[in-house]
Parts: structure tokens; C-alpha cells; sequence
């Protein structure tokens, strides 16, 4: 067995490879041991997923959603409390109510003097932030080829077939070693709510992510994935959304998930 990203032998591999981050709440959708190697494995921690999920835009929907680590913990909420002007951190439980406090321990004395001296006050939480883009490219690429990965090896394509197709090399390198293209662009925009809730039948269900391949009439494939309602595009033969943009088009601006 080969890694899918750096080709060495995984015959030693432990660590089974999440799709999509644990930290967003995924159990089920995985590449088995010996797909992707530990040293790989690790490397998208500790330098692509753990900087992105610790941004304050996931950091916030991961606190907003309740949605534990691995460790078990529910992060905190960053804002801002403007009376004081210091950064707060809020975290939510279901039988505690909400509790707040300063983000940086120094401000602590500034935080309860200023609540205890007036009589009413506002906490500003963003919904969203920006995530540097190039880090969240290298994400989104990331659960792409994942993605990629999974759907050809149950069609019996091999991890030897990936590894010789030209046209993923340069994305698998962007994604393991992000030293070239300087950019990748990715496609982003919401098309449902965070909270919107879906029914089946008796059902009713909220979806926390999904994703899917799209293959255009151009012969472009694009990994399509949805966090939380946000849908991101990613062309995963090269660094342009262009095709994903004419598709659109063409298609009434419906997402490919829902087609
Ligand atoms: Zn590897």
C-alpha cells in the first residue's frame, strides 16, 4: 500500500483518515488504514485542519453547534465586548445557560468592573469572519481528493491508478506541500442555513456536511462540499473555478448536491 498523498510505503500506518475533520462533527466518512500515511495524516492536523477549525469562523460554528473534539470539548465563542473593549469568550451548555468571560486572562479585572458599572450592555459575536485563503484552499482540496479518493476505490480503481493520474498531481502537491500554485481558487457560498432542518418521511434531520463530485461538460471534475450550509467548489484538475461558474450558470444556480 502507498499513501495517496506521498507515496511512501503505509505498510506501518496506523491512523485512519477523516474526510471531513472529526472536529465538524464527522464519524462515518473515512479512508481505511494504509490510504493515507500517519506522517501525512498528522501533517493535515497539525497544519491545515487544526489552524482552520481554530479560526474564529469555524471556531464560532463549532461553538455555535455544540460540536464536541475529540477530546470532548465544546470550544469557545469569540467576541467582543464593547463597553470594555476587550475580547470576550462565551460558551453555551444546555443545562447551565450561557457563561462568559474574558478571552485573555489579563483582562479579567477589566471584564467584571466594567459589568458590574453599567446598567445594560451589548456582546458582539460575528457569525462569520474571513479564514486566510490559502489555508482554507488547502482545506477544501484536502477533503476534495479525500473525497476523490473514496468514490474511485469503490469503483475498483486502484490507490496505484490515482497515484500515475496526472491530472491530480498537482493538487495533491498543493495540498501536501503547498509550495506551488500560489493560489487555488475556491468557489464559496451559502445555499442553506446553518440551522436549516431537512425531513424524510418521519424524519426530520439537520446536515452538518455532505459533499459530492461534480463532472462538467467541459471534463472538469469538482469537489463539491457543504459545511453547515456553505457550499465550497473546488476544480480538482487546476487552479480555476471558471467552469464551475459557466456550470452554474447553466444550471439555474442549483448546487450539484441537490441535482
Ligand atoms: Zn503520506
Amino acid at each position: 500500500m502507498w499513501c495517496v498523498f506521498c507515496e511512501r510505503n503505509t505498510s506501518q500506518s496506523r491512523s485512519v483518515e477523516h474526510i471531513i475533520p472529526e472536529s465538524l462533527g464527522n464519524k462515518e466518512h473515512i479512508l481505511e488504514r494504509g490510504i493515507i500515511c500517519d506522517n501525512c495524516n498528522n501533517y493535515f492536523a497539525s497544519k491545515i485542519e487544526g489552524p482552520v477549525l481554530s479560526s474564529i469562523h469555524f471556531q464560532n460554528l463549532r461553538s455555535r453547534q455544540g460540536i464536541a473534539n475529540k477530546r470532548g470539548t465544546i470550544p469557545f465563542e469569540y467576541g467582543i465586548f464593547p463597553q470594555a473593549g476587550i475580547p470576550i469568550a462565551l460558551r453555551a451548555s444546555l443545562d447551565q445557560g450561557t457563561s462568559v468571560g474574558a478571552w485573555h486572562e489579563k483582562d479579567d479585572a477589566r471584564f467584571v468592573q466594567t459589568l458590574m458599572g453599567i446598567g445594560k450592555g451589548t456582546f458582539l459575536v460575528p457569525l462569520s469572519a474571513p479564514v486566510d485563503e490559502r489555508l482554507l484552499a488547502r482545506f477544501i482540496a484536502k477533503i476534495g481528493v479525500e473525497a476523490y479518493v473514496a468514490k474511485a476505490l469503490e469503483a475498483d480503481i486502484t490507490v496505484d491508478q490515482i497515484i500515475a493520474s496526472e491530472e491530480l498531481k498537482s493538487i495533491r502537491r498543493f495540498v501536501r506541500r503547498g509550495d506551488w500554485p500560489e493560489k487555488w481558487p475556491v468557489s464559496r457560498r451559502r445555499i442553506y442555513h446553518e440551522e436549516a432542518i431537512f425531513s424524510e418521511g418521519e424524519s426530520a434531520y439537520q446536515v452538518l456536511h455532505e459533499y459530492s463530485l461534480l463532472v462538467t461538460d467541459e471534463i472538469e471534475i469538482y469537489a463539491v462540499i457543504c459545511i453547515f450550509g456553505e457550499e465550497f467548489a473546488i476544480n480538482l484538475g487546476g487552479p480555476s473555478t471558471d467552469g464551475y461558474g459557466r456550470w452554474l450558470s447553466a444550471n439555474g444556480n442549483r448546487s450539484p448536491l441537490y441535482i
